[in-house]
């Protein structure tokens, strides 16, 4: 076993002991050595005094003790370590004693030296490849995204190809065929007047697969409305799911909000009562027309419908058997809707309103039924004739227009509101805004089917403005379809508007002066005149506010003129000037007496051969057109203006019918 370089020096030293000569000339010389060393003063003690030296003596030997204590209490723990620690594993000791102390441990350095030199190499070679692979995934995934959107691409590509393709070709297959075929028969029979109601709003409208269309209220619910169609339309085996399922998607269920919008007050105020009696249970029937068909004869003639058919004339609403008779003079509640003045305070001074309320009311199930019964028999019964009598026969006429014909619907829509792009909050909610009436027409005539809407900054909306409004569509319709020598006109019924005595002055005059053969006006039933004249309106608003919104300026009736028309294709708008309307007013003739039950005509017809000369009636009827016939006088039949002096006078042609 090699030895270390201490033990080398300590057998060194010890081999001079064993010399004593040599070792005795050794420590004198040393000693020698030391005394000069001390005299030349190269000791720290070095010139010190007895005392001096006793002190440093002192210390010293404090330090040794020291010293002896603490190499004394190492080898005591020495000791104890190796007594109570196991003996070390003979596996790896004798190796690593080999190892120790030998050459191989500097050979064994060296080598792992060079190992780590080569692991550091291959580390580096392997980051670099990782590095490589990396940039190589990256490439591929981006191939990948670019492969799926192309892919995406071709997808969509093909099926608007296939849909393209199906759309034009339904009739390759019989079941298309006849899907189209049922498809058309519901959109259309949904979208009937009678079984639905355009929504006025312009924000009405519902989108769906980027179609937008004004909504349209459906008047019933759709399982009543099945059952008509199935009555309608024998030849057409459909279920009520499809039926459901082909229902167009504008065509939706009244909601609450929308209530308000477009409501016909007295089928409401029907539906409130009805609903309250059967839920007590004092009628069986929920649906008001189904308790109104109960009145009357089977086949629901005019007569029944007003009163004067001697089979149903007495009938009351059957009161369900199970409802206890001493019940029926409990108290109860329900809604009406009522029209109320309303005073509101504004900037110069109050003002009455008339506004539409629902409003609870009190009463017995007794009285609740005899007064329902008496509105129905009243009321009811004669308005849901009256709406399905007009909507048939108006239909009628403008499925077989002829060439010499034109029907023209009119309406007035909402006011527009002028708007800046940037409006000032004061303007936004002062009363300074300028208005703006708009008035629709829908033009059909045997070729095609026109839309119109015209402006104007006077905001009255009575005769002599109906007439200014028209003036330049009718100048269109004579230039364009000089064929025409008839007119029917289809409006609603406001008795301040459109039908009054000043109207129908003017519109005698008017339609004889532009040179028209014969013309009828045709009035729908109240709070059901709703129809694609509305549609123009809401189309018209809309695209102002368009406008408006991306930075126009709309203040003005000619700017709305100007800026609406450039903007609209399908709706031709015409500008009516304040001087004309002015110029019809003063037309009208102050003293035109009175014509008796205006509130119930549904048709005033004029003839070029009878000038002057107006027949009234209760209900339009075109069943001897272009003669006229003697159906549904009015209390008032004929009406004729005559020129006595330079006054108009009335005088009837006609004894009235005592019937009406
Ligand atoms: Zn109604
Ligand atoms: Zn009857
Ligand atoms: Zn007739």
């Amino acid at each position: 076993m090699a030895l270390t370089a201490a033990e080398r020096s300590k057998r060194y030293r010890d081999n001079k002991k064993k010399c004593t000569e040599t070792h005795e000339a050794y420590l004198k010389k040393e000693r020698e050595r030391y005394q000069k060393r001390k005299e030349q003063g190269q000791y720290s003690y070095s010139g010190k005094s007895e005392r001096e030296m006793n002190l440093i003596r002192r210390k010293w030997k404090t330090a040794k003790r020291n010293d002896r204590e603490k190499k004394k209490q190492e080898t005591a723990a020495v000791a104890f370590m190796e007594n109570n620690t196991p003996t070390s594993s003979p596996a790896t000791s004798p190796v690593r004693q080999v190892i120790e102390n030998t050459h191989q441990k500097r050979s064994g350095k060296n080598r792992s030296r060079k190992n780590r030199k080569k692991t550091k190499c291959e580390l580096k070679r392997l980051s670099d490849q990782k590095e490589r692979f990396r940039k190589l995934w990256e490439r591929s995934r981006k191939m990948i995204v670019r492969l799926k959107t192309i892919k995406t691409k071709h997808k969509i590509q093909k099926t608007a190809v296939c849909t393209n393709v199906k759309k034009q070709m339904p009739m390759m297959k019989k079941e298309n065929k006849t899907r189209l075929r049922q498809l058309k028969a519901v959109r259309t029979f949904l979208e009937e007047d009678v079984n639905s109601t355009l929504a006025p709003g312009k924000k009405d409208t519902v989108t769906s697969r980027q179609i937008k269309k004004q909504k349209r209220f459906l008047n019933d619910t759709m399982l009543n409305l099945y059952k008509k169609f199935i009555e309608t339309h024998p030849h057409e085996k459909m279920s009520y799911v499809t039926f459901s399922r082909l229902r167009p998607f504008w065509i939706v269920q009244k909601n609450v909000e929308s209530r308000n919008t477009c409501l016909c007050k007295l089928h409401e105020n029907i539906k409130l009562r009805i609903g309250k009696l059967s839920q007590l249970k004092v009628i069986l029937d929920k649906d008001p027309d189904m308790v109104a068909r109960s009145l009357v004869c089977e086949q629901f003639s005019k007569a029944c419908a007003y009163g004067e058919c001697k089979e149903c004339k007495e009938r009351t609403i059957r009161k369900n058997d199970e409802f206890e008779d001493d019940m029926m003079g409990q108290q109860i509640s329900y809604h009406q809707w009522v029209n109320r003045a309303e005073t509101i305070n504004t900037k110069d001074g109050t003002r009455t309103v008339q506004k539409t309320v629902k409003q609870t009311e009190f009463s017995t199930a007794e009285n609740l039924l005899k007064e329902t019964t008496e509105l129905m028999r009243e009321k009811y019964i004669k308005h849901i004739y009256n709406v399905s009598h007009q909507y048939k026969v108006l239909k009628e006429k403008k499925d077989n227009i002829t060439n010499s014909e034109a029907v023209i619907h009119v309406d007035f829509s909402e006011n527009y509101n002028c708007k800046l792009s940037e409006e000032i909050q004061a303007m936004h909610f002062g009363g300074s805004r300028n208005q703006i009436s708009l008035h629709t027409v829908v033009l059909y005539t045997h070729t095609k089917t026109e839309s119109f809407c015209t402006v104007s900054e006077n905001t009255y909306h009575g005769p002599a403005a109906i007439w200014a409004h028209l003036r330049p569509i009718l100048s269109h319709l004579k230039e364009n379809y000089p064929e025409v020598k008839t007119v029917h006109f289809v409006s609603d019924g406001p008795c301040t508007q459109y039908r009054s005595k000043n109207h129908f002055f003017l519109f005698d005059k008017e339609m004889m002066q532009l040179g028209f053969t014969s013309s009828t006006w045709n009035f729908t039933e109240a709070g059901h005149g709703k129809s694609a004249a509305d549609g123009i309106g809401a189309t018209v608003k809309r695209t102002a506010d368009r406008i408006v919104a991306f930075g126009g300026d709309i203040t003005n009736s000619l700017d709305f003129y100007n800026k609406v028309s450039k903007a609209l294709q399908s709706v031709r708008l015409f500008h009516a000037n304040n001087e004309d309307i002015d110029m019809y007013k003063s037309q009208i003739p102050k003293d035109l007496p009175t014509i008796k039950g205006t509130l119930k005509l549904h048709q005033v017809l004029l003839h070029k051969e009878q000038v002057g000369h107006l027949a009234l009636k209760v209900l339009s009827c075109f069943c001897k057109w272009p003669d006229n016939c003697e159906c549904y006088p009015g209390e008032t039949p004929n009406y004729l203006f005559g020129t006595k002096k330079g006054i108009f006078v009335l005088t009837y042609a006609r004894v009235c019918n005592d019937n009406m």
